[in-house]
């Protein structure tokens, strides 16, 4: 399929994303799907406590002397692993079911079921959390996500593509370079999307490149969204700075076992009315793993499932008055740790980068010796002197005895669905 896509004029191109946009906005559109109870300015209790009856009503039986919190304490924790590997005991009998798989930044990957309300549910979350923005079905997206719409060989703009359905140009990660970031930054200009939602990742080499072009923007969009990969503050700053406007994120996986999204003010939410979200301590104080149970999936059960995804904890309440959990920050996958010589695992290693203000992009790769290469794509400011601070950097929070080497690539590979792995490991 893909194959005759790469093959068929752009203006077919755009009129076949278009269809398929089309498909996946009448998807997410589901009777009932309305009819979500909204708690986040409540107590929850009540709401929790009816919705883990539900979610918990088919597995181990329940002494009646407890209460449902207590039962759920008392169960076993569940990951991507044990579910594999059991996977009838977590499906039920449902209708309008949808496949659903997770590709696994470990090769892990997990094929489950979820329902057509489960999805629209779903989407009702992500529209209520844009509506706090003022963005609604009226806005036009300029969506910089992984999707690969324009073919690889294609070496002349337009380096996108449209869906009318639902609003989006779509734009290529693939072809953004030092040599075409004009391009994209002159169809911004023309069609003028006032929503900007992508990784971070590609939105950041983005402003990074037309930066350094100095190219600007002629319009203001209203906000932009973030999502899929961790959000550093440098990276939202920046690209604050070039779009001129305030942004935000949501985190969310294809599990559906937890959603966190940003607030008018600013603060990261729990979407308590989505899912049953523990926070479960680690070694590391103050770092928490996020672990959920769905509660309207009916055709799969994930239960007190762990994500392998790391939060902290804001200590006080937010000011929008919404009573709903408050997380600091949403930290990288678990798989962003490197490996010291005395076998202690080293995490949040994007610090070291937090002042590097010439590295427009940077991977950490370790060997299975070792061996660390630090992957920095520089800006045409990179000098000797970042370098001797990088190193120092390097050793002030990595230790002297670290083998480590820099080297320099024009640009970093991209795993299969666009996104930028920070941390990789050869296995
Ligand atoms: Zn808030």
């Amino acid at each position: 399929m893909e194959k005759y896509y790469q093959l068929l004029p752009i203006w077919l191109q755009n009129i076949l994303v278009s269809l398929y946009g089309l498909t996946l906005k009448l998807s997410r559109k589901f009777k009932d799907s309305c009819k979500v109870e909204e708690i986040e300015f409540q107590n929850m209790t009540e709401y929790h406590e009816k919705k883990l009856e539900y979610a918990l009503r088919k597995g181990a039986p329940r002494n009646e002397r407890e209460s449902i919190f207590e039962h759920y304490k008392n169960l076993p924790y569940t990951d991507k692993i044990i579910v594999r590997e059991n996977l009838s005991s977590f499906q039920r009998n449902a209708n309008n079911i949808i496949q659903r798989h997770t590709s696994g930044t470990t090769g892990a990957g997990l094929k489950f079921t979820t329902t057509k309300y489960a999805e629209s549910i779903m989407w009702f979350f992500f529209e209520r959390y844009r509506a706090r923005f003022s963005l609604g079905k009226r806005d036009w997206c300029g969506y910089f996500c992984g999707r690969t719409v324009v073919p690889s060989k294609s070496s002349t703009p337009p380096f996108w593509r449209f869906n009318y359905f639902g609003k989006q140009v779509l734009y290529s990660n693939y072809h953004l370079s030092s040599g075409t970031v004009q391009f994209y930054i002159d169809s911004l200009n023309r069609y003028q999307p006032s929503w900007i939602h992508g990784y971070p990742s590609f939105l950041n080499l983005l402003v990074s490149l037309a930066t350094e072009k100095k190219l600007a923007l002629n319009y203001t969009p209203k906000h932009v969204t973030f999502g899929s990969e961790s959000l550093s503050r440098e990276v939202k700053s920046c690209v604050e700075v070039f779009f001129g406007c305030t942004s935000s994120e949501l985190y969310c996986q294809t599990e559906g076992v937890a959603m966190i999204s940003s607030c008018e003010s600013g603060s990261l939410h729990v979407d308590e009315e989505f899912s049953y979200v523990e926070f479960k301590e680690t070694e590391q104080q103050g770092v928490y793993e996020i672990v959920g149970t769905s509660f309207f999936n009916d055709s799969f059960q994930f239960v007190k499932y762990r994500t392998g995804d790391f939060v902290t904890l804001a200590d006080t309440k937010c000011t929008c008055g919404r009573e709903s959990r408050v997380v600091e920050t949403i930290d990288g996958r678990k798989e962003d740790y490197i490996i010291l010589e005395n076998g202690s695992k080293v995490g949040r290693l994007d610090h070291i980068f937090k002042d590097m203000t010439n590295v427009t992009e940077a991977q950490i790769y370790q060997n299975n010796t070792g061996f660390i290469e630090f992957r920095i794509v520089k800006n045409t400011k990179y000098s000797l002197i970042d370098e001797n601070k990088l190193k120092a950097e390097i050793i002030s929070r990595l230790g002297k005895s670290l083998n480590f080497d820099i080297v320099y690539l024009k640009q970093i590979k991209r795993t299969k669905n666009g996104k930028l792995r920070f941390v990789i490991h050869e296995k």
